[in-house]
């Protein structure tokens, strides 16, 4: 594939240098099936003493699992089960602090986030809150975040969003869903075990898988496209290609869909997503439909901007055997509607990256509602 910008992402000063931008990496990760189970020995150097507890943040899914039973929770460390039927809000990371601070003395050893991106992400934003004053709400934006997170590691248990390795913790907050981007957002530690995502719904595995898909085609087709995020997006297009075509074993497809996953974070942490993200934060914030579906039913009517991708998708798509939900749009009033091309418009880096600086000549308020109105 061609690049079509090597230049980004940069930032041009004011004294118009040139410079690059410095991203922070998760600088620790284990991979391998049965990892979890270091988990122990990896906390243990971390514990500041026995009054400074770990905290376990715990998508309830996994209430009374064996996997719970296997959470080396010692001393005062606390176990917390969090529910994702909606994505995470501003105000339940500001609960979940006030309930920290609250419980104990001292500030925790750390937070360990053992779940999805719903999981992760909120486990980020607890840990960054734990050192910076007032709500999370303030910090939704690029480089407010002024002191460091508690020490933070995140267990994936779906693979695809990668937000196991990314630089933000997406929020639903009272004005705006933004993400806290900040050096202080990624994790310290990453365990990488396949096997935690074995009791995925095949219907969530294709969604959540499908996030990834969607960040290699809008990085790859993006005009942010460098060398690095090239490199990476090609190698998890090839792995989702691999894990949603081939009749790989579920052991191979897990192990597969969680690197993808990883490279996917990693291509679109220097370069950006695309169209079907920016429409899909609209449904998201109008109907509370979550990422992975959001993007899937944003995807496939976007033949226009990635005739390619939403091709292979939809063989992606029969091949699994998934129908989509349809009419989700149908009954919506033009003030919904125009909720939803206000919060898309609003993303302005997507576009950019999808169409140029100059997006606002392709894309109208009209041409996104005729999308939105095949939803
Ligand atoms: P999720 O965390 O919301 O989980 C989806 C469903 O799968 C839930 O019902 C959950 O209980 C279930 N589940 C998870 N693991 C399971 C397991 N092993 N067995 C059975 N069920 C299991 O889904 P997701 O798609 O991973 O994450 C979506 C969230 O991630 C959104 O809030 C989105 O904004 C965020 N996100 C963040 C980033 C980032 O870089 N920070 C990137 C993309 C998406
Ligand atoms: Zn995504």
């Amino acid at each position: 594939m061609e690049l079509k910008d090597k230049s980004e992402p940069r930032i041009v000063s004011s004294s118009q240098e040139v410079k690059y931008r410095n991203f922070p990496m998760v600088p620790r990760v284990v991979f391998g099936r049965g990892s979890f189970d270091q988990l122990g020995e990896i906390l243990m150097p971390k514990r500041k003493n026995s009054d400074s507890p770990f905290i376990f943040l715990v998508d309830d899914v996994f209430v009374g699992s064996e996997l719970v039973k296997r959470i080396p929770a010692i001393f005062c460390d606390q176990i917390i089960f969090v529910s994702t039927d909606e994505e995470p809000k501003t105000n339940q990371v500001d609960a979940l602090v006030l309930k920290i601070q609250g419980d104990f003395e001292e500030l925790p050893s750390g937070i360990v986030g053992i779940g999805g991106g719903s999981v992760m992400d909120l486990a980020k934003a607890v840990a960054i809150m734990m050192n910076n004053e007032g709500s999370s709400c303030i910090y939704q934006g690029w480089d407010l975040v002024k002191k460091p997170s508690v020490y933070h590691v995140g267990i994936p248990t779906i693979s695809g969003t990668g937000a196991e390795v990314s630089r933000t913790t997406v929020l639903l907050g009272p004005e705006k869903k933004l993400g806290i981007n900040s050096d202080h957002t990624p994790f310290d530690q990453v365990i990488l075990d396949p096997d935690l995502t074995k009791g995925v719904s095949k219907e969530q595995w294709f969604y959540t898988g499908m996030d990834c898909y969607i960040h290699c085609i809008e990085s790859l087709n993006g005009t942010f496209l460098n060398a690095f995020s090239q490199s990476y997006g090609e190698k998890a297009f090839e792995l989702c290609k691999e894990v949603f075509l081939n009749g790989l074993t579920p052991c191979e497809s897990r192990d597969k869909l969680m690197m993808a996953s990883w490279h996917g974070g990693m291509s679109i942490a220097y370069s950006q997503v695309g169209v079907a993200h920016a429409m899909s934060y609209g449904l998201s914030y109008l109907l509370g439909i979550k990422h992975g579906l959001g993007n899937c039913l944003v995807f496939q009517h976007l033949e226009e901007f990635y005739p390619e991708g939403v091709a292979l998708f939809k063989i992606m798509r029969d091949k699994q055997e998934i129908e989509l939900p349809v009419g989700l749009c149908a009954n919506l009033s033009d003030d919904e509607f125009n909720t939803m091309i206000s919060v898309s418009m609003g993303m302005t880096p997507l576009w950019e990256n999808a169409l140029g600086h100059h997006w606002k000549q392709i894309v109208t308020p009209a041409k996104l509602k005729s999308i939105y109105q095949k939803i």
